[in-house]
């Protein structure tokens, strides 16, 4: 869903990730319906359906793109019109069959939370044996080996899904055969690709910059000192 803070008059852009404010690259319009009732009737009654819709206009020069959602105003239920899911877009250091199959799992979670779990699984798997260089025929074996080279939080997080019910007797099956899984458990999955994506791809690529950073200061640094 796009994420709206209606408070604050901001949403975060679901193509770019970056937090908007509304402003004029905001509108809103009402929709009601009813089924022939007469004005009064619906002066007392309200609408039978009553829907409002925003469409914003992301102002990062490098994304401008629109985005499209609906409240149900009876409900207060959310429903994304453009894009139809949100997801994050990860950088494309991180290997491209990876962010696909991220990407796929996360456009199909809510029609079908199997084959996104499906996709999840075979993500993490991708994952720990690019970042880690593990390969094993299991899912599960490949992540007890992760168990020496992960933090203990880490651990934990994938220790607290794999007694999970489903997903954990699913860790011992080949990635690749479609599991009996509800959303609430795929998005579970989903949250602990998330978490490895930012704690190792993204931490890692970071930290690289930071360091080839401080050496090129300190490069320049000596040079500065030698001219002198
Ligand atoms: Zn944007």
């Amino acid at each position: 869903m796009i994420d709206i803070d209606f408070a604050n008059g901001t949403y975060v852009c679901p193509y770019c990730g970056h937090d908007q404010a509304f402003d004029r690259s905001h509108d809103e319009m009402n929709i009601g319906f009813h089924s022939g009732w007469n004005n009064s009737d619906i002066k007392k009654y309200g609408m039978e359906a009553d829907y409002i819709i925003h469409w914003f206009k992301c102002s990062n020069k490098k994304c401008g793109k629109e985005c499209v959602t609906s409240f149900n105003r009876l409900t207060g239920k959310q429903f994304d019109i453009l894009p139809e899911a949100t997801y994050k877009h990860y950088p494309d250091y991180i290997p491209i069959q990876i962010r696909q199959d991220y990407e796929e799992a996360c456009i199909i979670i809510d029609k079908s939370p199997k084959a996104a779990a499906t996709l999840y699984r075979r993500c993490l798997q991708g994952m720990i044996r690019d970042y880690w260089g593990i390969k094993k025929s299991r899912l599960v074996d490949e992540i007890d080996e992760l168990q020496s080279k992960v933090t203990s939080a880490q651990w934990k997080a994938i220790d607290g899904l794999r007694k999970l019910g489903n997903i954990g007797a699913h860790m011992e099956k080949d990635v690749n055969i479609i599991i009996d899984i509800d959303k609430n458990e795929a998005q579970k999955l989903r949250k602990l690709v998330d978490l490895f994506m930012d704690k190792w791809y993204i931490a890692r690529h970071d930290e690289e910059l930071l360091l080839n950073e401080i050496s090129d200061i300190s490069d320049e640094k000596q040079k500065e000192r030698k001219d002198n």
